[in-house]
């Protein structure tokens, strides 16, 4: 083996394969319209698995959460490829206008379901689905232990990362790395706490204008960085689901995994089908955000209403390439790993 294909990771290779679409398809037993379906996506720093389920909102539901919550973490951050997680619970959604008047910034009580969107976070997604192959049986046991706590779900789509800009969370007992940044004239300085607000905003795109898309809705972005309390931001791509991860198992496979509270698993359960066939059509975006507050986050969003510049920017950018969106739900992370950050440009 040259040393060029010694230092090649596992990533670059994929990305390679997908870019010589059918003859590597061939090569390294990726089936022809897989390769050429990832040959049609660029790469990505860091890859997300969205773990998605809505919950019944009782005490009984976060006593699981906290008692399973740590091993599953623990047991995911063991697999190769793993760099961090970040365990989302909603607080509200963002009433916009009236539009959705019946719902408020916050909810905490309120809702019921309430979601819980999982974020792990994978150096690439080919990592993520393997972790839940070779480790079927331990996430099998777990997830079971808190099925009667979920009422629609797990659902677990896959992201690319489009453009990010995240900054480390961090506490006032790091005020000095705060300094340091500024020293270092990073280009965009802030300072999140672990009780920030996370905004989700999810949008289905007319297929076609994904570039067009993608570039609006990053000077939207762009636009409202400046906002009070704006501390981020993720444009996420949907390049396919887990099947393993949501749980659509092989029929037989299904049918035993019925038949127990957790201990006796499947014995060989098979994804009912491959990430990549799941890509939806038309297109899904999810925009993550992250703000001091979710009554700062209300204020900032405003903007694409209230404000001249920032609403023309929006409109011809967003709105204009829209089939359903936007509809922003506000999360507060629970739990997290959060050196992900670090790996995004
Ligand atoms: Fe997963």
């Amino acid at each position: 083996m040259s040393r060029d294909n010694k230092t090649m990771d596992r990533r670059e290779f994929v990305k390679l394969a997908a870019l010589t679409a059918g003859a590597a398809g061939f090569a390294c037993r990726i089936p022809f319209a897989e390769a050429r379906q990832q040959s049609q996506e660029p790469g990505s720093p860091v890859y997300l698995a969205l773990n998605m389920s809505k919950v019944a909102n009782n005490e009984e539901s976060f006593r699981l959460m906290r008692k399973v919550g740590p091993k599953v973490c623990i047991t995911t951050a063991t697999h190769p490829g793993f760099v961090g997680f970040q365990a989302n619970i909603q607080t509200g959604i963002l009433p916009l206008a009236g539009r959705y008047g019946g719902g408020k910034v916050h909810m905490e009580k309120e809702l019921n379901p309430i979601r819980n969107y999982q974020y792990t976070m994978w150096k690439h997604w080919r990592d993520h689905d393997d972790f839940h192959e070779k480790q079927f049986n331990r996430t099998f046991e777990l997830c079971s232990k808190c099925l009667s706590m979920v009422i629609e779900g797990p659902w677990e789509p896959i992201y690319r990362i489009v453009k990010a800009k995240m900054p480390p969370v961090r506490s006032m007992g790091q005020i000095t790395d705060l300094g340091a940044d500024m020293q270092q004239k990073k280009e965009f300085i802030r300072f999140a706490t672990p009780a920030r607000c996370v905004a989700m905003a999810e949008h289905t795109v007319k297929p076609g204008k994904e570039k067009a898309f993608e570039q609006g809705a990053i000077d939207t972005l762009e636009a409202l960085s400046d906002s009070t309390g704006f501390l981020g931001y993720m444009v996420l791509k949907q390049i396919g689901v887990c099947a393993l991860g949501s749980f659509m198992l092989d029929p037989k496979s299904m049918a035993e995994a019925l038949q127990t509270l957790g201990a006796n698993p499947p014995k060989s359960p098979k994804p009912l089908f491959k990430t990549p066939e799941a890509m939806p059509s038309p297109p899904e975006y999810l925009i993550h955000t992250e703000w001091d507050a979710p009554e700062m986050a209300q204020l900032g969003f405003a903007k694409v209403l209230a404000n001249h510049g920032i609403r023309k920017i929006h409109d011809d950018g967003i709105m204009a390439h829209l089939i359903r969106g936007p509809y922003i739900m506000f999360f507060q992370p629970m739990m997290e790993e959060p050196s992900w950050r670090a790996m995004l440009s």
